[in-house]
This record gives C-alpha cells, structure tokens and sequence, in this order.
C-alpha cells in the first residue's frame, strides 16, 4: 500500500476538513432507537455535526467537542464567505452522500487497511477518498470516486491541518477499543476534488474486522468501491448476499428441469 503525495489540485482546499460523527450520543453511544418514542438525538447547535442522547451528556461531551467545533465552525463560516451558493449545495448534498454510503465506505476502509490482518494500522493509517461532483440530483450519484489511497495520519496532519483534538479523540477510542477486544476506530476522509470541501468521518468497528469474503479479492478494494458508488449501491454485503440466492435459485431451477427432464 503505496503512501502518495496529494494531487496538485489539493491545492484548491481552502477550508479544511469538517468533523462528521456517525449519527448516535458521542458520550454513550445511544442511537436514536435507543431513545424513548418521539425524542430525538440533540445535535450541537454551534456546528450540527455531532449528536447526542440528552443535555448531560452533551455538557460531558463539551469539553473534548469544543476545539472540534471551533475548527468546524471556522470551515463552515469560509464556506459562507465564499457566497457561492454551489459550494454550500455541494456541502449538504456531502454530508446526505457520506451518511448514505456509509456502509460501503466502511467496507473499503477495512479491506484498504487490511484490517483483518492487521488490526493495529487503524492507528497510524487513513483512507482517502476523492470525488468529483456530477451534475446528478438524486443523492446516489451526486458523486462518482476519483481515486482512493491510503495515507498516513501524520501525512494528514501535517497537509490537511486536522484538528488535534479530533484526532486524539479517535486515536484514544480506538485503543480503547482495540484493548478490550473491538475493532478500533478508524478515519475516512471524503475530498471533493472540484472546490476542496472535505469531511472526516470516524468509523468505529465494535468486533475485530473479519477477513473478506470467499472470492472476494483484498487488492481489489479500490475498484470495488468504484463500482459500488457508480451503480449506487448502498451495501456490500447485501449485492453479494442477493447474487448467493440467485445462485441457489439457479441451481434450484436446473435440479428441477433435469428431475422433470427425466421423468
Ligand atoms: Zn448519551
Ligand atoms: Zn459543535
């Protein structure tokens, strides 16, 4: 796994990295099922991009959440300043994008990493993934994989300005969880070639990733995921679970013209 150096149109970033985390309590890790009927997960009202179960545990939460939500807030505000009504579409349709393929980034990020045989690289390794914007309205295909690579976290530090805190947040989940028999936690950066807007988004994996599936190729990861966001397909698992019952299915129908066949 090769670490390259940014493409020249890196340069065009001009607002750093916003801070996604998954949607459930940052202190508990309650989702909005785990919430009575009717209440919703608060969100931070400063920047919206981090949730939480109940006003306790958002006040827990503010002292590790506010460097992260200055940082934020500074990307979201050059974002504004730039008055150019594409770029703040270009955001929200990223942010819809990012929560829809989450399942499919997640799956790249652990066959990227090789994470089932080398669990430990969640902590010095990160995915990149560059896009482009097409011209599409449906969220699905808003955007389509450049290119996707493998980078180190001091690579991302020192070019992508990430906040420390963010990171330091994410490396001490992820040892915690890698301690005590989970996956870790690990990082995904989505990158949108065109105009520099970028999210990092935090991946927690609650069980030691699995190797691959049968007849699926490790090196392929990045193709794969190509694939999967051109055709727009949310999951892995379910393609390769619906091609397995077709295949059952097939055989089905063979067994039963050769029994008819033969009688
Ligand atoms: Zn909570
Ligand atoms: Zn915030």
């Amino acid at each position: 796994m090769s670490e390259r150096s940014e493409p020249s149109s890196a340069k065009k970033a001009q607002f750093g990295p916003l801070s996604l985390r998954p949607k459930q309590c940052q202190i508990c890790r309650k989702t909005a099922n785990d919430l009575p009927d009717r209440t919703k997960l608060l969100c931070c009202g400063a920047c919206r991009r981090e949730y939480y179960c109940s006003k306790k545990c958002q006040r827990a939460a503010w002292n590790q959440h506010k460097t992260i939500c200055a940082s934020n807030q500074r990307v979201l505000s050059a974002l504004r300043a730039h008055e150019d009504p594409s770029l703040a579409s270009c955001e929200s349709m990223l942010t819809k994008w990012t929560k829809l393929f989450r399942p499919v980034l997640r799956h790249a990020l652990a066959r990227a990493l090789e994470l089932d045989k080398t669990p430990r690289r969640i902590l010095d390794a990160v995915l990149i993934v560059a896009l482009s914007r097409t011209s599409e309205k449906a969220v699905e295909k808003a955007f389509i994989v450049e290119a996707a690579h493998v980078a180190s976290m001091d690579f991302i530090r020192a070019t992508w300005n990430l906040s420390e805190a963010a990171l330091a947040n994410t490396l001490e989940d992820s040892r915690n969880s890698l301690n005590s028999g989970g996956g870790g936690c690990g990082l995904v950066m989505v990158r949108v070639t065109d105009n520099g807007i970028c999210h990092v988004m935090p991946f927690p994996f609650s069980r030691p990733v699995p190797p691959p599936e049968v007849g699926s190729e490790e090196s392929q990861w990045e193709e794969q995921l190509m694939d999967a966001i051109r055709m727009g397909r949310i999951s892995q698992a379910s393609t390769s679970l619906l091609c397995y019952c077709l295949g059952l299915f097939l055989v089905g129908c063979i067994i039963l013209l050769f029994i008819v066949g033969s009688t």
